[in-house]
């Protein structure tokens, strides 16, 4: 049994000074404290700060977090020579690294102070040997090294345009949009193990951030990201609880398994898929999130619907039959009163835990057909689309949290590798909505990653609270106000009662 004293605890809004006793597995009781205890030096002492319950985070590509974490990062980068200068650091500090090939991206010949695109002579003296493709910062446009190049036996059929080449006729490195396409086919998909490792890394960092749960969004790759998932939670190394969305393109496949098979590839100890992610619409900064009314700054546009009423009927009907959860993206109102019809004529109700994602612009009227709906959002955006009144003009309003907290249940998430994973940054976002009157107060933040995530992941009563009986997890602040919260760092992590930071 272990015992931190002085821990500051939030209850009911207001702070109080706790001892907490906890085994490895639970917290076993919670003791308000008359004042500051002096240590007696067998205890953890959390000298009167903050203490937060390990969180949730409800929306993360987590196979997509780690392999950003672990590819070269060429963002920023204000010369060819520094660009260069960089790639040789990477290459050094990977020279274990059992990949086949170098992936990278993040630069920007625009920030280059010789105002030229790279080409395959200034990094094949650096990356001789394995072949490599560094993205621009687009991702639409990418350098290849020599070793690439003769892996891509294809770039003949593209002409100067896209595949731009010397006066000798020899491409000089870059490839761009469906000759890059073509290229991503030729660089091998990682295997299992690889994928296991990047998962092991991944979650590492997300336990050392304070979550102890995470709802992860599969990619077309699902069958391997599972079987990599597998691998560690048969041997007891996926300590995180992962929740799975798969991509709804596999609900046949599924539906065609027997309910054994799909119990025993579904489940593991510490990871479930819960359900499917469908797409309704696109994004804000692409201009593709699809609205009942053109775009502020593209005025012949509205955006594109992906999927309507009609076909999210049938997918929800379809995964409700098998028990299971559709997450539906959508940003925009008309994307998101089109799910919620079609939730609606499937007959989805609240018990059913089906899902918007985002949920981004909604008005008054339709927050009201969102009421048997989850609706999970990610804070961080708000913060990150400075250009959102461009697309939306002054009359929409995006990102309001307060009214749809006051009408559905709300989680939050990360969408990381999009935006940071740390859920510090999602709560202190959703309490700096630029949006004043749409802000939420500390508590209420904390709750979309604490006990209302909790609930949709059916972790009540163990996860999200700091109460008896509850999971012996729990982030330990080094500030003594809840106020301070957006200039806080995590002191001390307990994971199962051990100290883990
Ligand atoms: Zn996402």
């Amino acid at each position: 049994l272990s015992r931190i004293i002085n821990a500051l605890l939030l209850q009911k809004g207001k702070a109080v000074l706790s001892t907490i006793e906890m085994s490895s597995k639970q917290i076993k009781s919670v003791r308000r404290q008359k004042g500051l205890l002096s240590n007696s030096g067998n205890d953890y002492d959390a000298i009167g700060h903050l203490v937060l319950p390990g969180l949730i985070d409800c929306h993360n590509h987590l196979f997509g977090s780690g392999f950003k974490d672990l590819s070269m990062n060429l963002r920023s980068t204000k010369s060819i020579a520094e660009f260069k200068e960089r790639i040789a650091r990477y290459v050094q500090n990977h020279q274990a690294d059992e990949r086949t090939w170098i992936i990278g991206g993040g630069w920007d010949q625009d920030l280059f102070s010789e105002k030229r695109y790279p080409d395959r002579t200034d990094i094949d003296g650096i990356i001789p040997v394995k072949p490599a493709l560094l993205t621009r910062i687009c991702g639409h446009i990418a350098l290849l090294n020599s070793k690439a190049i003769e892996k891509m036996d294809f770039l003949g059929r593209f002409d100067s345009d896209l595949v731009p080449r010397r006066a000798d006729g020899s491409p000089i490195g870059i490839v761009k949009e469906s000759a890059l396409e073509e290229c991503w086919k030729r660089v091998p998909p990682p295997t299992v193990e690889e994928l296991s490792r990047v998962l092991d890394a991944v979650q590492r960092k997300a336990l050392k951030l304070g979550l102890v749960g995470v709802h992860c969004i599969l990619s077309s790759d699902w069958k391997n990201e599972l079987a990599a998932m597998e691998q560690l939670d048969k041997k007891d190394r996926l300590d995180l609880k992962l929740f799975i969305f798969i991509p709804i393109s596999c609900l046949p496949e599924i539906e065609a398994m027997s309910s054994a098979t799909r119990r025993r590839m579904l489940n593991g100890k510490n990871y479930r898929v819960i359900g499917f992610k469908l797409f309704s619409d696109g994004s804000f900064g692409a201009r593709t999130a699809a609205l009942r009314s053109p775009y502020s700054d593209d005025p012949g546009n509205s955006g594109v619907l992906l999927s309507n009423s009609t076909e999210v009927t049938q997918y929800a009907r379809r995964v409700k039959k098998l028990k299971m959860v559709l997450a539906t993206h959508a940003i925009g109102d008309r994307a998101i009163l089109e799910v919620a019809k079609g939730y609606r004529e499937a007959g989805i109700n609240a018990k059913d835990g089906f899902r918007i994602e985002h949920c981004s612009l909604v008005d008054a009227t339709a927050i009201r057909k969102l009421k048997e709906i989850i609706i999970s959002v990610q804070p961080s955006f708000a913060t990150s689309d400075y250009w959102i009144n461009d697309r939306l003009g002054e009359k929409r309003k995006a990102y309001t949290w307060k009214s749809l907290g006051r009408a559905c249940k709300l989680v939050g998430g990360s969408d990381s590798p999009v935006e940071d994973m740390n859920p510090f940054k999602g709560i202190c976002a959703a309490t700096q909505n630029p949006l004043k009157s749409e802000r939420l107060d500390f508590s209420e933040a904390l709750e979309l990653y604490s006990t209302k995530a909790a609930t949709v992941s059916k972790l009540t009563r163990r996860v999200g609270k700091i109460s008896k009986g509850y999971d012996a997890n729990l982030i330990v602040l080094d500030i003594d106000d809840p106020k301070k919260f957006c200039e806080a760092k995590s002191e001390q992590i307990y994971f199962h009662g051990n100290k883990l930071l």
